[in-house]
């Protein structure tokens, strides 16, 4: 028999987000290297807000779909081939991977040649439909599709954290390691390859980057920089380690790059995460690195038809490294029980982030994150 589960699912915006919750049901059983997960929560992560504004046919998007890409919870079957979790496994979900290209085969899975048709495209029409069976929703966003309280996932998407989870109020907790905390967090550690002598820069102060500040302070980094135009925002990550705040709130562009230096006493500053991808924050955090410094772009730009210009002679001159960044570089499987140590030894205190809404309430949820009340809504199944 068909198993039915309430889920938010996604319609085709009009024109804004349009998210509904309602039961639906999975009609077809597991298949190979595939596992049914029951979710006890998932966290919203600004792509999926993305990817729901956007019209129907968009890079092939179709509605109705099931969002959610920050999913938690057990396994309740497997299909056939399934080694990376046993029935009754905690799990926490992220992003898929082909695991056979040229880039995956040499340990750098989340630039997989065909990420977007594995997580944004091309995604199973048959997981999911309406409970009456008339419409086909579409499911396996990022291989896990996890708005549902039950959902069908792809093996790739699955990190066992078995013995590493206390119980299922921890799991809930931790849902966001998935994909906006892994991601800032491995911007500093895998990508920046972040040292006790850098001196950082973190511009906004969403999930992805107070996740960096978070991992620059496990790493102990000289100066951390927090840059927001919410004054909650930088309070919070001055908690979390931040060293320096800037609020760009009535900051003219073009004193930016000035300010950020004057706050260090013009010491090099050596290493900049990226995360609000809004042109002229990327341009100025690239001009304000010092020699050999490291620009990392992590926010999606919110233009995809933006262009930045940069001097050729600072690039060169200055021997800057600027590096486009997806999931932080992270391996997941290797990097989320890394973070799950620092959680434990009180370092990744992602508690101060969270705010848990029953799943219900998505529209709430929606509302705190898009008003900048709150960093992570995490829904609770
Ligand atoms: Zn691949
Ligand atoms: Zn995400």
């Amino acid at each position: 028999m068909a198993l039915t589960a309430p889920a938010v699912v996604a319609y085709s915006p009009s024109p804004k987000l349009n998210f509904r919750y309602e039961e639906v049901r999975i009609p077809r059983p597991v298949k190979e290297n595939e596992l049914l997960i029951k979710m006890v929560a998932t966290g919203i992560c600004h792509t999926d807000i993305y990817v729901g504004s956007l019209p129907h046919g968009t890079m092939g998007l179709s509605y109705p779909c099931i969002l959610g890409h920050e999913g938690a919870g057990y396994v309740e079957e497997v299909g056939a081939g399934v080694t990376a979790a046993k029935v009754g496994d905690p799990v926490i979900l992220s992003y898929g991977y082909c695991g056979s290209c040229e880039l995956c085969s040499t340990g750098r899975p989340s630039y997989c040649v065909d990420f977007i048709p594995i997580n944004i495209l091309g995604r199973d029409g048959d997981v999911f439909e309406s409970t009456d069976g008339a419409t086909q929703i579409t499911g396996k966003f990022f291989g896990q599709s996890s708005f549902s309280s039950l959902s069908i996932a792809n093996e790739t998407s699955i990190v066992n954290v078995k013995g590493l989870v206390k119980d299922s109020e921890e799991l809930k907790l931790l849902s966001p390691f998935g994909c906006g905390l892994q991601t800032g967090a491995g911007a500093v550690i895998n990508s920046g390859e972040a040292r006790p002598n850098d001196v950082i820069v973190v511009t906004g102060l969403g999930g992805v980057g107070l996740g960096a500040i978070m991992a620059a302070n496990v790493v102990g980094c000289k100066s951390i920089i927090a840059v927001d135009k919410i004054q909650s925002r930088l309070d919070l990550a001055q908690s979390l380690g931040a060293t320096h705040v800037l609020n760009t709130s009535g900051l003219a562009e073009g004193d930016f790059q000035s300010a950020i230096t004057t706050l260090v006493d013009n010491t090099r500053i050596s290493l900049a995460i990226e995360t609000t991808g809004v042109p002229w924050i990327s341009m100025a955090a690239m001009t304000c690195l010092g020699k050999r410094g490291k620009f990392i772009q992590i926010g999606v730009p919110i233009d995809q038809n933006f262009n930045i210009t940069f001097p050729m002679a600072d690039l060169f001159g200055n021997q800057k490294i600027l590096e486009g960044n997806i999931m932080g570089s992270s391996r997941s499987r290797e990097f989320i029980p890394k973070m799950i140590g620092w959680y434990r030894d009180g370092k990744f205190p992602v508690e101060k982030l969270v705010k848990f809404y029953d799943a219900k309430d998505v529209a709430n949820a929606l509302h705190g994150m898009e008003d900048g009340s709150v960093i992570k809504p995490v829904l609770v199944w």
